[in-house]
C-alpha cells in the first residue's frame, strides 16, 4: 500500500513569499501541478475574525495570498479561482471577510470571494452518509475542478481534537443544515461531510495556531509550520500528533478511520518536509486545550450534566460560551456570578441560588430549588442567542457583545437575507 505524503515546512511568519515558496514546491513533490487547472475553488477558514476578540481564529490573508500566488504560479493551464466560505452561524459570511482583510486581497489578486450562503447552490446526494443524505451547498465547492483546503490549524472544545481539513466541512452547510444535529452525533456530521468535501490539495496556516478553549476566542501561539497534503485523513492525523494527541482518540478522525476513509498509524504516513514532527511536538508540549468535560469547569459557574452528554451540542456549547469569557474577560471570568446550568436529562434535585436550564430537551428529573430559574432553548442554541439572552436574562456581559458585531449579527444579517431574496438563493 503507499503510504500518503504530508509535508511539513518551516514557515516562521506571515510573509506571503515564504508561503508561496513551500506551497510551490509542495504542489511539485505531491504531483499536483498537472492537475492545476480549470475552475480551482479554494476553502479557508474564516468561521470568525475580530481585530480584538478574533485575531487568530481564521486562515490569516498573507497565507491566502502565498497560496494563491503559488496556485497561479503552479497552474498547468487557465485557471478561475473562487475563494468560498461560511462562517459561523447566523452572521454574514461578507462581515468575516472584509474583518479578515480578504476583500483588499480579492482587489489585488482578481478572485472571487463567494459566501456561501449567498451563492448559488446545488443539492447533492450523500450515499455513504448515516446521518446526512443530502446536503446543499455552494456549487463552485461541487461543480469544480480542483478543490483546496486551507484551513488555520485549530483545537476546538467541541472535538476535543484540531480542527483542520475534515472539520472545514462543516462550513460547506447552510445555517439550518449545520446546526441540524450538533450534538452528540457531530462526529458522524463531520464524517458524512467527506463525501461531497474531499479536498485535492491542502495547505494549513499554522504559521500561528489557535488552542485554549473557544476556537474563536482562543489564544494565538506561534508554532512556524505550514502543513501540505492530499489526503485529508492523513493530514489531520499528522496534525492531532502535532498538537501531542492522540488521533484515535478524536471522535471523527476515530469514525473516517472505520468507514474506510484511511489510516490512523502515523506509520502509513509518508512525512516529508524541513521540519520534523518531533520538533512542532516539541514546541506544543505543555500547551492547554481545556478539553474538560463541563461539569470539571472551574469557577462560580457550576454544570450539571444530564443525558444525552452533547460535546458538540449544550455541553460544548456551554463552555465555548465561557471560555470566551475566560480568553477575553479574565477579570470577569473570575468574579462571574454562582449560576448552575443544567444540560440534558439530569436525574436528581437541583438546589443553587440561579439555575440556567440550558438546551430544549432539558429536563430536571427531581426538584429544583432556586431563587431564579431560566431558561434558554434550542438544539443547540447558537453562540449569538447564548451571548444575546445571557446577558438579557442573568447579566453577563460576554465580550461578544460589542456594537459592531451586533451590527453584523442584526443589520448586515438582514441585508445579506435581502441580497440573497433579490436574487432569488435564499
Ligand atoms: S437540546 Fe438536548 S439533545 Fe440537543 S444539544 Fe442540547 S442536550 Fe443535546
Amino acid at each position: 500500500m503507499s503510504r500518503e505524503k504530508v509535508i511539513l515546512r518551516r514557515v516562521d511568519r506571515y510573509d506571503p513569499a515564504a508561503v508561496a515558496g513551500v506551497v510551490r514546491e509542495g504542489i511539485e513533490e505531491l504531483g499536483l501541478a498537472p492537475r492545476l487547472k480549470g475552475r480551482v475553488t479554494i476553502k479557508p477558514n474564516v468561521v470568525f475574525a475580530h481585530h480584538k476578540l478574533a485575531p487568530a481564529a481564521y486562515t490569516r490573508a498573507e497565507f491566502l495570498e502565498g497560496l494563491v500566488t503559488a496556485l497561479k504560479d503552479k497552474a498547468s493551464g487557465g485557471m478561475d479561482i473562487t475563494v468560498a466560505e461560511r462562517c459561523g452561524s447566523a452572521i454574514p459570511t461578507t462581515r468575516m471577510f472584509r474583518r479578515a482583510g480578504y476583500y483588499r486581497l480579492k482587489k489585488k489578486l482578481g478572485f472571487k470571494l463567494e459566501a456561501i450562503e449567498e451563492a448559488k447552490k446545488v443539492k447533492v446526494a450523500l450515499s455513504r452518509g448515516t446521518l446526512h443524505h443530502q446536503i446543499r451547498t455552494a456549487r463552485s465547492i461541487v461543480e469544480r475542478d480542483f478543490l483546496v483546503y486551507a484551513p488555520k490549524l485549530k483545537t476546538n472544545v467541541l472535538v476535543l481534537g484540531p480542527t483542520t481539513a475534515l472539520k472545514l466541512n462543516i462550513g460547506l452547510l447552510l445555517d439550518r443544515e449545520r446546526m441540524w444535529n450538533h450534538n452528540e452525533r457531530l462526529d458522524e456530521k463531520i464524517v458524512d461531510l467527506l463525501e461531497v468535501g474531499t479536498p485535492d490539495f491542502i495547505a494549513t496556516d499554522g504559521v500561528e495556531t489557535c488552542i485554549g478553549g473557544n476556537q474563536l476566542t482562543g489564544e494565538g501561539k506561534h508554532l512556524g509550520a505550514v502543513i501540505l497534503a492530499a489526503h485529508p485523513l492523513a493530514h489531520d492525523v499528522v496534525c492531532s500528533h502535532i498538537f501531542n494527541l492522540d488521533p484515535a482518540g478524536v471522535g471523527y478522525l476515530k469514525l473516517a478511520a472505520e468507514r474506510g476513509y484511511g489510516s490512523l498509524r502515523l506509520g502509513d504516513i509518508d512525512l516529508q518536509g524541513d521540519i520534523a514532527l518531533d520538533e512542532l511536538q516539541r514546541r506544543t508540549r505543555g500547551w492547554n486545550y481545556w478539553f474538560l468535560r463541563a461539569d470539571e469547569l472551574p469557577g462560580n459557574i457550576k454544570a450539571l450534566c444530564g443525558e444525552p452528554y452533547c460535546r458538540g451540542g449544550c455541553h460544548g456549547v456551554f463552555l465555548d460560551w465561557i471560555y470566551m469569557i475566560k480568553d477575553r474577560k479574565p477579570r470577569l471570568w473570575n468574579n462571574l456570578p454562582e449560576w448552575t446550568v443544567v444540560a440534558g436529562k439530569y436525574k436528581g434535585d437541583v438546589s443553587a441560588k440561579r439555575v440556567w436550564l440550558l438546551g430544549t430537551c432539558t429536563e430536571v428529573e427531581g426538584k429544583i430549588s432556586a431563587r431564579r430559574k431560566i431558561r434558554i432553548r434550542g438544539c443547540p442554541p447558537k453562540h449569538k442567542t447564548l451571548v444575546l439572552w445571557m446577558f438579557l436574562k442573568a447579566g453577563i456581559l460576554n465580550p461578544m457583545f460589542r456594537l459592531d458585531l451586533v451590527f453584523d449579527g442584526y443589520v448586515f444579517l438582514f441585508f445579506s437575507w435581502l441580497r440573497r431574496l433579490v436574487r432569488g438563493r435564499l
